[in-house]
C-alpha cells in the first residue's frame, strides 16, 4: 500500500522535493482518517478528524514539508499533531520530531497510530504547543499546523540561529498567510517570506488568550 498516486498528483501541482514526494508515497493517508471519510483519503482536500479539527490538505502538507528544507539531520518541533499525518511525513525527512497536541484524545490516538506504524524517532506530548518544548529546545526547525494571530515569541526563541520556522499566521477564519521565518545566524532580525494564503484552525492555548 501507499499513496503513490497522491504523490504523483502533488508533483503535477508543483511539489518538487523528491524526498517529500517519496515520504508521502510511502504512507497510507487513510490510516490517519476516521473510517467514514476514508474513501476521500487520497483526494487533495482537508478532512474532519473529530474534535473540531482537520487533517490538512495533502498539497499544504507537502508544501510546508518542502519549505522546511529538511536534509535528514534536523530536530523538528511540530505544534498541532492532529491526526499525526504531517508528523509521519516529517519523521521520514529528519532525525527526530517533537510534536505537541493540545486536544488529549487526538494526542492519544496519534501516539498509538504512530507507534503502530513503527516510528521510533517521534516524541509526542499533550499540552500547549504555543509554549514550545523548552526542555528539548533549541530546534533546527519548527512547524505549526494551527494558526496564531502573530508569531509567538516563545517559539521563535526556541529556534536555533540559522533555523527555519513555517507557520500560518492570521485571524481565526480570516486571511491567514503561511510564513517561512529564517532566524539569522548572527541573531539579527529574522527573514520573513510569505508562501501561500491558507486557512488553518486557530492555535488555542495561551497565545489565544493573550491575543
Ligand atoms: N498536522 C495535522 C493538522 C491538525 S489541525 C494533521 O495533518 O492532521 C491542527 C491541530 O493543532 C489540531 O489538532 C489542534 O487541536 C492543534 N492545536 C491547536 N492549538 C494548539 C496548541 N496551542 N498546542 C498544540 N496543539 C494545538
Amino acid at each position: 500500500m501507499g499513496d503513490r498516486v497522491l504523490a504523483e498528483a502533488l508533483a503535477k501541482k508543483g511539489i518538487q522535493d523528491s524526498r517529500v514526494l517519496e515520504a508521502i508515497a510511502r504512507l497510507d493517508r487513510a490510516a490517519f482518517i476516521p473510517e467514514a471519510l476514508r474513501h476521500a483519503a487520497t483526494e487533495d482536500f482537508p478532512l474532519a478528524i473529530g474534535h473540531g479539527q482537520t487533517i490538512s490538505q495533502p498539497y499544504v502538507v507537502a508544501l510546508m514539508s518542502q519549505a522546511l528544507g529538511l536534509r535528514g539531520s534536523e530536530r523538528v518541533l511540530e505544534i498541532g499533531t492532529g491526526s499525526g499525518y504531517q508528523t509521519a511525513v516529517l519523521a521520514q525527512l529528519c532525525k527526530e520530531v517533537y510534536s505537541v497536541e493540545i486536544v488529549p484524545a487526538l494526542a492519544r490516538s496519534a501516539s498509538l497510530l504512530l507507534k503502530d506504524l513503527g516510528f521510533s524517532n517521534v516524541f509526542l506530548r499533550e499540552g500547549d504547543g504555543g509554549q514550545g518544548w523548552p526542555e528539548t529546545a533549541p530546534f533546527d526547525v519548527i512547524i505549526a499546523t494551527a494558526a496564531p494571530e502573530a508569531v509567538p515569541p516563545r517559539l521563535l526563541a526556541q529556534l536555533q540561529p540559522g533555523g527555519v520556522m513555517v507557520i500560518p499566521v492570521g485571524p481565526q477564519g480570516g486571511a491567514q498567510e503561511l510564513l517561512r521565518i529564517t532566524r539569522s545566524p548572527e541573531g539579527l532580525l529574522p527573514r520573513v517570506e510569505h508562501l501561500l494564503p491558507v486557512r488553518f484552525v486557530p492555535m488555542t492555548g495561551e497565545v489565544q488568550s493573550l491575543g
